[in-house]
């Protein structure tokens, strides 16, 4: 009954209610009873409903606050894991599984994981689930990549900038909300290529594919020309031009002008194998055989594998990196201080595009950019975005991890599709001692300001009271999406009900942003 679930739809959205619940088994260990359970699709995946979505922006503007101008040293000490980390690694253990044994398409997977990845991060766990399962190469120092002209003051163990004294004894905590470009492609008008023939597509797609790697070697310089350990709340948007460009509020204050020497001299170099002769095409593609890997099809020789073709990248005195990526010349950066006007108008700025996809900024009536971004696909189609990717096979390479059913042009990773542009990392970059908390702990807050609002307890809840599982697709436990939705709804308006009997108690105090935690 589609129509049933449009309007459902339509009042979860005006709620404020998922509208893509993730149904997961939670057994009661207490009383011993399955339960199925809606779970945010915020809570879970990458790509957020509308809700979701609005949510999250308000939960990261209050992380980003927090860390701006902290005037103490973050205290992070690993906390006993709780149920929701126990969940999303138990939950992440079962869909790593089904990715493993999956033989077909497991671009959904893959995304699943991807936002688990990121919200086990969220939930306070570091590093990744699989930790490092291969040791990390080492390089030549030839390929280090120092910047070796940067000023570099001595490393004191602070992640706090300087504080400046008045006059009067007042003491002022300036920081940082730097903006950073990548350079030209070509002259563009209102966003478009004057001329698309000369504009360097192939540029551009690579400088967006390793886009965060830049922003990494940004981070490592800005540390060791500051002194301290700096910490900065960053996003990534594009620009009219549809390059990646990051706004980054920092904690702390350096000289104008060594951040813009900074931008200048970093750079990146991607050392992975050359990807400019094309070997394979057409019809003309490797072949898989069971136990071997990828065959070149007229000679039957195995394709070198990817760890063979880094060693021989190793090896080769000549080689050079398959792409060296920089800044481009504009840098914006503006001082800001803690409480002003200005502070809260740049966290807004750094929210701003939370709720959006990288290509959602795009106007489909816009013919010229719409042809714009069709090139800049197609200059993404072929170039190999990660290690694994399908499209090594056109240079002659079986991807890290080949399985049979590859083929160049045909990898599903969003870092080829039109709306992500070619980035496809992270949109939110926040180091690791930005505030005290995390994204989960954030969330931990508001619920707990709630419940007190309310005269509630906020007991710790036993951490090993439940154990969750993923519901199988189409399971029968699982009623209609309209149902659910309508079920989220009505709870919502309990809560509401609640909110208007407390309003008319407190009279007069301001409930509204405590109503704003509930959701
Ligand atoms: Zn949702
Ligand atoms: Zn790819």
């Amino acid at each position: 009954m589609p129509l049933t679930r449009d309007v459902a739809e339509e009042v979860a959205k005006q709620y404020g209610v998922c509208i893509r619940p993730v149904p997961l088994k939670r057994l009661d260990t207490h009383t011993g009873a399955w339960e199925i359970i809606d779970v945010p699709c915020g809570a879970t995946l990458e790509t957020k409903c509308p809700p979701c979505a609005k949510r999250n922006r308000h939960l990261r503007m209050a992380q980003c606050r927090e860390g701006w101008h902290l005037d103490q040293e973050p205290t992070i000490t690993p906390n006993e894991p709780n149920d929701e980390q126990r969940w999303l690694i138990e939950f992440r253990a079962d869909v790593q599984a089904q990715r493993d044994q999956a033989n077909q398409d497991t671009t959904d997977l893959d995304e699943l994981i991807a936002g688990l990845d990121e919200e086990i991060n969220a939930a306070g766990m570091r590093g990744n689930v699989l930790g490092r399962t291969v040791p990390k190469r080492n390089r030549s120092t030839r390929r280090r990549q120092d910047a070796p002209e940067l000023p570099k003051r001595k490393m004191i163990n602070s992640t706090l900038g300087r504080t400046f004294e008045s006059a009067n004894g007042k003491t002022y905590r300036p920081s940082l909300f730097v903006t950073l470009t990548l350079p030209s492609y070509g002259k563009v008008n209102n966003g478009v290529p004057v001329d698309p023939d000369s504009y360097d597509y192939a540029r551009a797609a690579r400088d967006a594919l390793h886009f965060s790697k830049l922003v990494d070697r940004f981070v490592q310089n800005l540390r060791r020309v500051a002194g301290y350990d700096v910490q900065y709340f960053a996003a990534v948007e594009p620009q009219k031009r549809l390059a990646p460009h990051l706004h980054m509020a920092i904690r702390g204050t350096l000289p104008r002008a060594e951040i813009k020497q900074i931008a200048a001299t970093t750079y990146h170099q991607v050392w992975w194998p050359a990807a400019d002769r094309v070997v394979f095409d057409g019809d003309h593609l490797p072949v898989w055989e069971d136990g071997t890997g990828y065959l070149d099809p007229s000679t039957g020789e195995v394709l070198p594998t990817w760890d063979q073709a880094l060693d021989q990248l190793d090896t080769d005195e000549a080689a050079e990196p398959l792409h060296v990526i920089r800044f481009g010349i504009q840098v914006d950066v503006q001082g800001v201080l803690a409480g002003t006007p200005d502070a809260d108008q740049c966290i807004r700025y750094l929210s701003k595009y939370l709720t959006k996809s990288l290509g959602d900024s795009l106007d489909p009536d816009d013919q010229a950019q719409r042809d714009h971004v069709a090139r800049l696909a197609e200059a993404l189609r072929f170039e190999p975005c990660s290690p694994t990717c399908p499209n090594w096979l056109r240079y002659g390479i079986q991807p890290k991890g080949a399985k049979p059913g590859m083929a160049p042009g045909q990898c599903r990773s969003k870092a080829h599709k039109p709306d992500h542009l070619g980035y496809a990392g992270r949109r939110v970059l926040v180091s690791r001692k930005w505030s005290n908390k995390t994204l989960a702990e954030h969330k931990q807050d508001r619920r707990t300001w709630v419940l007190e609002a309310l005269g509630q307890p906020n007991e710790p809840a036993d951490p090993h009271r439940y154990v969750w599982k993923p519901v199988p697709a189409g399971d029968a436990n699982v009623p209609p999406l309209a149902v659910r939705l309508l079920r989220s709804v009505h709870e919502r308006q309990r809560w509401r009900a609640h909110m208007a009997q407390l309003q008319a108690q407190a009279d007069g105090q301001d409930l509204s942003a405590i109503e704003e935690g509930a959701a």
